[in-house]
């Protein structure tokens, strides 16, 4: 059977709600839109530079270096917004090239990208992340960097999820050459 446009939007499990009329008792259901992006940044750690990962500022004899403050959490949550709306990626938008972004917050980077998504008629709607790092131990700062992020995107603190991962002593990462982030997210269509 091929389902109308509207109804091809409500999501499968609405559908299947739906279909067994369990969406009398329960929560409405509303046919909506949901996009998903992925976004994944990696950077080197290096000396006589701050540590900021998702917008918070931790701790370290070491950072990560970048063009610009190279918050690779917030570079891949960035990416992944912009991915589920359709819109060009970081480097596309905001080019390591360029000057004017040299040393640049990047919770402008992201403010930015999230104006381009509003504009493309998305908000964001959850966010997970995982955040590869052998050092430092990030177990005591998940929940501050989820409270950074939920606040720079508008969401509710439920609506993101922090994970620290080790890369259990192996490659790159397990030595703690770097620290990386994969992210993925929901956005709504609102118009
Ligand atoms: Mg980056």
């Amino acid at each position: 059977m091929i389902w109308p446009t509207a109804e091809r939007n409500v999501t499968a499990a609405a559908l299947s709600c739906e279909r067994r009329g369990q969406n009398s008792n329960g929560p409405a259901i509303v046919a909506t839109t949901f996009r998903v992006g992925v976004g994944y940044d990696i950077h080197r750690l290096a000396e006589d530079r701050r540590l900021v990962l998702g917008g918070v500022q931790i701790d370290f004899p070491l950072g990560l270096t970048g063009h610009s403050d190279g918050d690779a959490v917030l570079h891949a949550v960035t990416d992944a917004l912009l991915g589920a709306a359709g819109l060009p990626d970081i480097g596309d938008l905001f080019p390591d090239t360029d000057p004017a972004y040299q040393d640049i917050d990047s919770r402008k980077l992201l403010a930015a990208a999230i104006d381009k998504v509003t504009e493309a008629g998305y908000s964001p709607n959850n966010i997970d992340l995982i955040v590869h790092a052998e050092q430092p131990r990030l177990s005591q700062h998940k929940r501050a960097i989820a409270a950074s992020i939920a606040a720079l995107t508008g969401l509710d603190p439920s609506a993101v999820s922090v994970k620290a991962k080790t890369n259990e002593g192996l490659g790159p990462l397990g030595h703690a050459d770097g620290i990386a982030c994969t992210a993925i997210t929901t956005v709504v269509r609102d118009h």
